[in-house]
C-alpha cells in the first residue's frame, strides 16, 4: 500500500514538487523495508548506515527508477547500503583525493593552480553509496550561509589567478533558491572568475528541482555557468530527468556529465554506450568517465584501471567523439588527475610514428622535412 503511493506519489502533483520529493525521502530501514524486498546483505548495511558512515536517503522520484525485487538493479546499486561497506581493503581512503590537506580556507578546496572548489553543503536528494565525499556528506553541518563562506570568499579575493570556483558539497542543488542566490551572486562579483561551475545530482535524483526559478537564478548569477551533472546509468534518462536537463539547457546553461565507473552498474560497452548516446540526444556532453575513488567500505562497487581502459578502447570510434568522455583517474591525495586511454602507438623512429587505429590497422604518420629557417620545437 505505502509502495504503491509512492511510486504514484513521484509522479502525480506533490511528486512533482521537488521540497514533497526532499520532504518524504526515504532514511529508515523500515521506510526502505516498505519499499523494497531487501537482501539480509541490504539489510545489515542499512543498519550500519544508519549509525555510522554515510547515512541513508533515496528520494520517491529515484525510489520509483529502482527494480524492487532485484538486488543487482543498477540504481539500487547505487543507493541502498550494503554489508560490504564494513570492509576496507588494502589502498581504502577516508578522504582519497586529499581534500582536507588542501583545504585553504573554510569549505575551500585548491588543488589546481586557476580552479577551486567551493563546499556549501553536506545535504544531498540521495547519499550515493561510492561517493568520495563519504566522510562528511550528510554530517557537515548543513547548508552554510554565505557569513560562513566569507573567509572562502576573502581567500579568492586575495587570489585572482584562480579562474573558476566549481560550486559542489553534498548537493548545492538541495539548498533553497535565496540561499544559493546569495551565494552565487557573491561569487559572482569577482572580477577574475572565467567561469563558475555547479556540480548537483538533482536532474537525476530529484529532477523536480530544476525549476525555472533556480535557473534564473544559475543564469543570473554570472555569465558563464556550467552544470556538472552526474548520470551513471541510461536508466536515469527518465523523460523527467530529461525534461529537467532540457530546461537547463534552453536557460542558456551548458550541461556536462561526469560518470563514475562501477562495478555491476555500467561496467560494460552497451550500457555505457546507450548512457553517452542518451546523453548528447539530450543536449548533455559527456565529460568525464572516472575511474572510482578509493573510498573506504567502497571496493565492492571498484573495477580494475584496466577496465575503464578496456571499455574505452570498445567504445572509440564505435561513438561519435562528442559523446565520448575522457576517462581519467583522480590520483589519490589530491596529486591531480590524469587521462587514461590506450596506447595507439605501435613504433616510433625519428621523423616516422606508426600507430594502430581503432580497428587494429597500423598506420605511418611521416613528419614533414625539417626547415631550419623554421622555428623548431622549444
Ligand atoms: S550527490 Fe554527489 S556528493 Fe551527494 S552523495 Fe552523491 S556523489 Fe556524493
Amino acid at each position: 500500500m505505502v509502495r504503491a503511493q509512492q511510486a504514484t506519489s513521484a509522479r502525480d502533483e506533490r511528486g512533482d514538487d521537488w521540497r514533497w520529493q526532499a520532504q518524504h525521502t526515504i532514511r529508515t530501514l523500515p521506510a526502505l523495508e516498505h519499499a523494497l524486498t531487501l537482501t539480509a546483505a541490504e539489510r545489515e548495511g542499512t543498519q550500519r548506515a544508519l549509525s555510522e558512515g554515510l547515512p541513508l536517503a533515496i528520494t520517491p522520484y529515484y525510489l520509483s527508477l529502482i527494480d524492487r525485487d532485484d538486488p543487482s538493479c543498477p540504481i539500487r546499486l547505487q543507493c541502498v547500503p550494503r554489508a560490504e561497506e564494513a570492509s576496507t581493503v588494502d589502498g581504502d581512503l577516508r578522504d582519497p583525493l586529499g581534500e582536507e590537506a588542501h583545504e585553504v580556507a573554510p569549505s575551500l578546496i585548491r588543488r589546481y593552480p586557476d580552479r577551486a572548489l567551493l563546499l556549501i553543503t553536506d545535504r544531498c536528494g540521495v547519499y550515493c553509496r561510492f561517493c568520495t565525499r563519504s566522510r562528511m556528506v550528510g554530517d557537515g553541518g548543513g547548508a552554510k550561509s554565505l557569513d560562513a563562506l566569507r573567509p572562502a570568499l576573502d581567500y579568492l579575493r586575495a587570489h585572482p589567478e584562480v579562474r573558476e570556483v566549481i560550486v559542489s558539497g553534498g548537493d548545492p542543488g538541495l539548498m533553497s533558491t535565496p540561499r544559493l542566490r546569495a551565494i552565487l551572486s557573491a561569487l559572482g562579483e569577482l572580477p577574475q572568475l572565467d567561469t563558475l561551475r555547479f556540480a548537483t545530482r538533482t536532474p537525476v535524483t530529484l529532477p523536480q528541482r530544476i525549476t525555472d526559478d533556480l535557473c534564473r537564478a544559475l543564469r543570473e548569477s554570472h555569465p558563464s555557468v556550467w552544470v556538472m551533472t552526474h548520470f551513471n546509468h541510461p536508466k536515469e534518462l527518465t523523460p523527467t530527468s530529461l525534461r529537467a536537463c532540457a530546461r537547463l539547457v534552453d536557460a542558456g546553461l551548458p550541461v556536462m556529465n561526469q560518470s563514475v565507473l562501477l562495478r555491476g552498474v555500467n561496467d560494460d560497452e552497451d550500457t555505457l554506450e546507450a548512457l553517452f548516446r542518451g546523453l548528447i540526444r539530450a543536449r548533455v556532453r559527456p565529460y568525464y568517465l572516472l575511474q572510482m575513488d578509493p573510498v573506504r567500505g567502497t571496493s565492492h562497487l571498484r573495477t580494475p584501471l584496466s577496465r575503464g581502459v578496456a571499455l574505452m578502447a570498445k567504445l572509440e570510434g564505435r561513438v561519435s567523439g562528442i559523446a565520448l568522455p575522457k576517462l581519467v583517474v583522480d590520483t589519490p591525495g589530491g596529486a591531480g588527475k590524469i587521462p587514461l586511454g590506450r596506447d595507439p602507438v605501435v613504433s616510433a623512429a625519428p621523423g616516422r610514428t606508426t600507430l594502430r587505429t581503432f580497428r587494429g590497422e597500423e598506420v605511418t604518420c611521416v613528419d614533414p622535412p625539417l626547415d631550419e629557417g623554421l622555428p623548431g620545437p622549444t
